[in-house]
């Protein structure tokens, strides 16, 4: 059904029940997703999920089969692109590269020659390209291409950025300071901004809002520590970071097993069997065992150096089968006496594990 404007008070790009067919291929069902003025958003997910179409279709680049898109209360899903001032940058847009860093920034401005001028200046210093505006396209690195790209998106105030995969293609190191950046020049323009991703790190530290998506569909929309604390399905929890998955199995009692021990979670309704979820950092190496609990004991495989931290590899005593990663930090219990072959108590906090239905 069609949301009325004001079924989102503070939203201001809508995109309401978009779908999208490639002949019998269905690259979009059913897109919903509501944007706030100023907000910088990432649509995250991997290859082929249906990211680039999105982006895409709120461009104007492609056609949606059904569904809306509104400003505000105006609907500009029929609008060309050029009548939506966007500005756009892809991961391989060329610049022109019969044009000098400033023709080509300065390209999309209809304006007489002093303002003209006075823009492209405005936007090398925004940018930091001042000194190098007399160079072609050629005589640049990746990283100070994307940047003047980025600069010729601005160019007309859009009142929305669309970018895809704009750091993709620049080395690790680079991509980082551009990331900070673009973050940096987004708060500053206050330019409500899309950009699609298919790096999760990219995606978390940049998003105040993450949208990730697989399969054509939206899995959860979210602030990145939302996503990552508390995802909505087994994808995002696999897709984001690092996952710990133990199976469980109802026991004919009805209680929730792990390994034949019943443990103090709850199964999904009528599910029999069930992946239990818990991040490396949360699972916890006990001094003691308690009886009673849900502590287990476990094998050290072996431990690893991660910066400040030891990420310990162990295998559950009751299934050597079943392993998990722990993340031990200097203040936390059993960093010091972490070794291969120890046997350790270990316990994973109620509050922070999470429970996904496994399809059967
Ligand atoms: P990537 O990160 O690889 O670019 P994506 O998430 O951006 O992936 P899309 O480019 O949106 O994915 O494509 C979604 C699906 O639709 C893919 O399976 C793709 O092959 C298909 N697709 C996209 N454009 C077309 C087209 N013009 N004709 C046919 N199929 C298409």
């Amino acid at each position: 059904h069609a949301l009325s404007p004001n079924d989102a008070p503070d939203s201001w790009l809508r995109i309401s029940n978009i779908s999208k067919h490639f002949g019998a291929f269905k690259a979009l069902h059913d897109i919903n997703l509501n944007i706030r003025k100023g907000e910088f958003v990432c649509l995250l997910g991997p290859s082929g999920c249906g990211k680039t179409t999105l982006l895409r279709i709120i461009a104007g680049l492609e056609v949606q089969d059904s569904g809306s898109l509104f400003m505000g209360s105006s609907e500009i899903g029929n609008l060309p692109p050029a009548k939506r001032n966007y500005g756009i940058v892809f991961q391989s847009y060329a610049l022109f590269p019969n044009l000098t860093v400033a023709q080509n920034i300065g390209y999309a401005l209809r304006q007489s020659r002093s303002h003209k001028t006075q823009r492209v200046n405005e936007l090398l210093d925004l940018i930091d390209l001042n000194g190098i505006e007399n160079r072609y396209p050629a005589e640049l690195s990746g990283g100070q291409q994307q940047r003047v790209a980025l600069a010729r998106a601005l160019a007309t105030s859009p009142s929305l950025l669309l970018l895809d995969e704009p750091l993709s293609a620049l080395d690790a190191k680079v991509r980082e300071r551009l990331r900070q950046e673009l973050r940096r020049l987004q708060q500053k323009l206050g330019v409500t901004t899309i950009m699609v991703t298919h790096d999760q790190d990219e995606a978390m530290s940049i998003a105040d809002t993450v949208v990730v998506m697989s399969k054509g569909q939206i899995e959860q929309i979210g602030s990145p520590e939302q996503i990552y604390r508390d995802p909505a399905s087994h994808f995002v929890a696999d897709f984001v970071g690092r996952a710990n998955w133990l199976p469980l199995c109802r026991s004919a009692h009805g209680v929730a097993t792990l390994a034949g021990l019943p443990i103090k979670v709850e199964l999904p309704p009528g599910a029999d069997k069930a992946s239990l979820f818990c991040r490396p950092e949360d699972v916890k190496i006990e001094t003691h065992w308690h009886a009673g609990t849900d502590s287990m004991m476990a094998i050290v495989d072996r431990v690893d150096f991660h910066g400040g931290l030891r990420r310990a590899s162990l295998s559950l005593c009751v299934d050597r089968a079943m392993s998990i990663f722990a993340d031990v930090g200097p203040n936390d219990a059993g960093y010091a006496t972490l070794e291969p072959g120890r046997r350790v108590p270990v316990s994973l906090p109620a509050h922070k594990v999470r429970v996904f239905a496994v399809a059967s």
